[in-house]
């Protein structure tokens, strides 16, 4: 029996994690050991607060599914053991790894929440001390003995996010990430308000994790005047499984013969492709116009309010299961975490 709640930190890299050498005035990463001492209102928690570091520490440019294995493993490891876990991501690829942790983390029943910053920890004016003692907070929160939000969420200025709905928006403004197909999951003012109604509940089933990403997947972004050369190139790679199709508006694409032609002979040959619109906010809405009607024959699946982030992962963790063609489609076009509002 825990007495107190058990937070456990990951530290994987990214700009959160740099302090600024007092000799040379280079940043440097962070070291662990010294937690109190760089965030001593990390003390004030009535939390017991572990940390587990990356050696070495990555950029998020170089996140990959590997990592988010390792990630995984360490949750499972420790997930009887603590009650929640910050992990501590570079904003580039965060809402990547919160996507694909999302699926990755079977029946999870634990806050496990990713936070990140836009200046280095040891700046006078960063952004990474609130982010990481509020997401410690939340990772800690409970109402009448369980965990307030059990979801892979984003923590980043004063919002809570659901991890699988963010796409990392500004590369330069503290609110570095937007959910605008999904509410935010809290807002942390004066108290940390939670909109309890858009939480995830879980449904105790038993914790488990996911590990064989399948990575053979690609995104072909269609614009004006792109060519058939092109478009043939991506449809044939060899060895794709998924390719996430990246649609104007409600899901439209040109509608020449010649495009549809080459969607229906890769789909024939066992592609599947997902239609995800290029706007952020909104729906695919195949057949609403004539542009994605066709589309809509060839058997294009449509990806409903889905971002490009989760479309991704959700595909490598469909093809990782080797679920037969018919369950991957039909999985797809259905919401395993929260993803997508159909
Ligand atoms: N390039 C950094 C990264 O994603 C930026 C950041 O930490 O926000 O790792």
């Amino acid at each position: 029996m825990i007495s107190q709640p058990a937070i456990l930190i990951i530290y994987t890299g990214g700009t959160i994690g740099m302090m600024m050498d007092s000799e040379s005035g280079a940043l440097q990463p962070f070291d662990f050991g010294h937690l109190y001492d760089q965030i001593p209102e990390i003390k004030k928690f009535k939390c017991k607060i572990d940390n587990i570091s990356f050696d070495p520490i990555i950029d998020s440019s170089d996140m990959e599914p590997g990592i988010w294995v390792r990630i995984a493993n360490i949750i499972e490891e420790n997930y009887d053991s603590y009650d929640g876990f910050v992990i501590l991501h570079g904003s580039d690829t965060m809402a990547y790894t919160a996507s694909a942790l999302s699926f990755m983390l079977e029946n999870l029943s634990k806050p496990v929440i990713l936070t990140g910053s836009q200046l280095p920890i040891g700046m006078i004016r960063t952004d990474g001390k609130e982010n990481i003692i509020t997401a410690i907070e939340i990772a800690a929160a409970t109402k009448d003995g369980r965990a307030i939000v059990p979801e892979v969420c984003i923590y980043f200025e004063y919002q809570l996010y659901r991890g699988n709905r963010t796409h990392k928006y500004n590369a330069e403004h503290f609110e570095a990430f937007r959910s605008v197909n999904y509410p935010v999951l809290a807002e942390a003012g004066v108290e940390i308000k939670y909109n309890h109604r858009a939480i995830h509940k879980d449904k105790n089933h038993e914790f488990r994790i996911f590990t064989n990403m399948d990575a053979n997947v690609a995104s072909l972004k269609l614009f004006p005047g792109i060519q058939k050369q092109y478009i043939k190139s991506v449809l044939n790679i060899k060895g794709l499984k998924g390719l996430v199709l990246e649609t104007f508006g409600s899901g439209n694409a040109l509608t020449g013969q010649w495009f549809l032609e080459e969607i229906r002979e890769a789909i024939k040959n066992g592609l599947i492709i997902f239609n995800v619109s290029q706007c952020r906010g909104g729906s695919v809405k195949m057949g609403q116009y004539e542009t994605s009607l066709g589309l809509r024959k060839a058997g294009v699946l449509s990806g409903y309010d889905i971002t490009y982030e989760a479309a991704i992962t959700k595909m490598m963790y469909l093809f990782g299961n080797n679920y037969s063609h018919a369950r991957i489609k039909k999985y797809l076009q259905t919401p395993l975490r929260g993803e997508m509002t159909v």
